[in-house]
This record gives C-alpha cells, sequence and structure tokens, in this order.
C-alpha cells in the first residue's frame, strides 16, 4: 500500500468539541520545532503560565498546561488530591460527573454521590446534606460546565458551601475556561481543570490546570505516593516550575505554540467580552431555534451558552440528521451520550466558533434538512428571529 498525505474536508466543528480552530492558531503551530529545554522556548512556557492566569483569573502559581487532552487534568487532579480510603463527595448530573466518580475509585477514594438529573444543574441543597452527614470528606469535586448536557452550575456557591465544611474543591471547567464567566480565586476554588479544544479554539491535547496552595499542600502532605508517575504534580512542578529545569518529558512543542496564541488571543479580545459574545450568539441561536419550534432541554436559568443542548423533534432520526449536516453541509453538531443518546442533540458555539456566521449557517442547514426530513418545524422564520437579536462580533 502506499499512502500519500492526508487531506482532511474542510468542516464547520459546532459540536462539543473540538471546535473551529482560528488561522492564526494553526499557523502559530506550523513554525519550526525548538528544544524543549531551548530558552526561546522556556520563556514561551513562562508566557504561558501568564496567560493561563489570566484566563482562570488566579494568581496560583501552579498553573500550568498538563500535556495531554483534559481527561488527563482531571485525572492530575484526582490522583494528586485523593488518598486511599478518602472519601470525596462527587455531584453527578451529567457524563464527566460520572467520569469523577470513576477517577475517585481508581486513586483508591470512597465516592459519596450527589446526584441531580441530567438536564439540570448540580443541587446546593444536596451538596450542603451530604457534607452534613459526611463530616469526614475533605474533598468536593463537580463539573462547572456540564457539556453533556448543555448545563451550567454555580461554582461559587458549591465552592463557599464545600469551604465553609472544610473541603477542598475539584473542579472540571473544560467547557467553560474562556466561554462563561469563571473567577478561580474570588470563587475560592482550589483544584480547577480545563482543555484547549473547546472554548480556547485551540487544538486538542492540552489541559490547563491550576492549583492554589491550600490544594498544593495538601499534595505535599501526602502519606502514599502518587500513583501515576506522569501526572504526578510533584515531578511536572520539576519541569514547569519557575527554577531549574528538569526533564519530565517532552512537552508537546507545537501544540503549545497553537496554545499560546490561542490565549493570546483570548487577551487581545478581552475575558469579559469573550463571554459577552458567547452568550449573544447563544441568544441569536436560540431566537432562531425557538422560532423554528424547536425547544432547549434545560431550563433557561441554567443553560451553558457554548453548548445548546435541543430536543429531537418528534419522528426525526438525530443519527440521519446528524449525517446529513455533516455529508451535505459539512457541517459537525453532536449527539446526545447516555441516557440523552437519541433524545437531543448538541450545538456548540465555542471560542472562535461563536460567530453570526455560525449561527446563521447551523440555523439554516438545519433548517432545511429538518424541513426535508418533514419534521414538523416553522420555516422561513429562524434567521430573521436570529437577525433581531443578534450583536455584531
Ligand atoms: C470535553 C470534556 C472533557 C474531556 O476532554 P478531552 O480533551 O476529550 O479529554 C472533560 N470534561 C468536560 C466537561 C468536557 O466537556
Amino acid at each position: 500500500m502506499s499512502y500519500t498525505s492526508f487531506n482532511p474536508p474542510v468542516r464547520t466543528l459546532m459540536g462539543p468539541g473540538p471546535s473551529d480552530v482560528h488561522p492564526r492558531v494553526l499557523t502559530a503551530m506550523a513554525r519550526p520545532t525548538i528544544g524543549h529545554l531551548d530558552p526561546a522556548f522556556i520563556a514561551m512556557m513562562e508566557e504561558i503560565k501568564g496567560l493561563l492566569q489570566y484566563a482562570f483569573q488566579t494568581g496560583n502559581a501552579l498553573t500550568i498546561p498538563i500535556s495531554a487532552p483534559a481527561s488527563a487534568g482531571m485525572e492530575a487532579c484526582f490522583v494528586n488530591l485523593v488518598e486511599p480510603g478518602e472519601k470525596v463527595v462527587v455531584c453527578i448530573n451529567g457524563v464527566f460527573g460520572a467520569r469523577m466518580k470513576e477517577n475517585i475509585e481508581r486513586a483508591g477514594g470512597v465516592p459519596i454521590v450527589v446526584e441531580d438529573a441530567m438536564g439540570t444543574p448540580v443541587s446546593p441543597d444536596k451538596l450542603e446534606d451530604a457534607l452534613k452527614t459526611h463530616r469526614d470528606a475533605r474533598i468536593v469535586a463537580f463539573v462547572h460546565a456540564e457539556t453533556s448536557t448543555g448545563v451550567q452550575s454555580d461554582a461559587k456557591t458549591l465552592a463557599g458551601i464545600a469551604r465553609h465544611h472544610d473541603c477542598l474543591t475539584i473542579v472540571d471547567t473544560v467547557t467553560s475556561l474562556g466561554g462563561s464567566p469563571l473567577k478561580v480565586d474570588e470563587w475560592g476554588l482550589d483544584a480547577v481543570y480545563s482543555g484547549s479544544q473547546k472554548c480556547l479554539s485551540c487544538t486538542p491535547g492540552l489541559a490547563p490546570l491550576t492549583m492554589n496552595d491550600r490544594a498544593v499542600d495538601k499534595i505535599k502532605q501526602r502519606k502514599t505516593r502518587v500513583q501515576s508517575w506522569f501526572l504526578d504534580l510533584n515531578l511536572v512542578m520539576g519541569y514547569w516550575g519557575s527554577g531549574k529545569r528538569a526533564y519530565h518529558h517532552t512537552a508537546p512543542i507545537n501544540t503549545l505554540y497553537g496554545l499560546h496564541e490561542a490565549l493570546a488571543m483570548l487577551q487581545e479580545e478581552g475575558l469579559e467580552h469573550s463571554w459577552a459574545r458567547h452568550r449573544h450568539q447563544h441568544l441569536a441561536l436560540r431566537s432562531g431555534i425557538e422560532a423554528m419550534g424547536l425547544s432547549f432541554l434545560v431550563r433557561e436559568s441554567a443553560r451553558l451558552p457554548q453548548l445548546n443542548a435541543i430536543v429531537v423533534p418528534e419522528g426525526v432520526d438525530e443519527a440521519v440528521l446528524r449525517n446529513r449536516l455533516l455529508n451535505d453541509y459539512n457541517l459537525e453538531i453532536g449527539a446526545g451520550l447516555g441516557a440523552l443518546a437519541g433524545r437531543i442533540i448538541r450545538i456548540g458555539l465555542m471560542g472562535y466558533g461563536a460567530n453570526m456566521k455560525n449561527v446563521m449557517y447551523c440555523l439554516e442547514a438545519l433548517e432545511a434538512v429538518l424541513a426535508d426530513m418533514r419534521a414538523p418545524i416553522r420555516t422561513g422564520v429562524a434567521m430573521n428571529a436570529a437577525q433581531n437579536v443578534a450583536v455584531p462580533n
């Protein structure tokens, strides 16, 4: 067999991630690879730390990208902070909360589950009750933005409750970072991880992570060794720390060029402006979706602007719908996961992809295909409805 180069189709990515990557980020990634201990590279690593502190709104010294997908950011938090036998309260209202539970178990911890239905936010009252019942728990874990359902939980309130009960928080901000308000220091979040490919619009493969001194102290006081060598933050800090660098692994040089560019773009735009842009584009999409007669899974107050879970209309096979959007329109949207498979579609408006061009294109394509599938929708009104609330980028 002889293979030629791989030329991917040009798609519009409006699923749960990866999101459309800005040409500036792709261009940055094509720059020459240099050594990972080259002083020029180390200077760039320092800039990334500063840019991530801005994105997370934190002064935490331990603010770095883990050299692996967001799932490794999740795993890094659990393997470093959870010791065998420790109780961890984990809030589950979707797929990623369930993965946190699995991480706790694999780290030898004892999960105490606070469960809320898919499509609803984590209940602060239920968390409070669990912490009153399990007074020996020292960690609370929850997902800020549940990408599986399009739900945003009140991270500030949940973290306040955890702190009141003397617990550290582990918070998944994979889909919130850059897309909706996230204030690590002000809200008192202790260990926070994210991903590069959602609202930062970088390519997948990096997991921004930040931990405050409370979390770092817990790691330093461990009685047992962190079971993962690669994710042991004591070792990772020797590589990313500000002193003399010790070889740990070879950083993904060019992917980090991309992250640097994506974060520089976020800073140029301004965090508040980026949050507002995601919200405005969501409102435009919502207006069009509702004008068509479709409805959202999540109640308005808990909706995540950057991930829109829309109920599949009666009689429509959503797999056929998604395939047609991909094949006929080069448009990727997401399927429902777990209990919501077949019942919802998920439309992402993340990072660079949260713009009017994508909103209008998605509404147009969705309407055309749904109408062709004889779905019970109103046609000819969605684009106007979106335009009426649209705010230019
Ligand atoms: C996408 C996502 C992850 C996992 O990210 P990967 O980069 O695929 O490992 C974790 N949590 C949430 C909330 C996500 O949306």
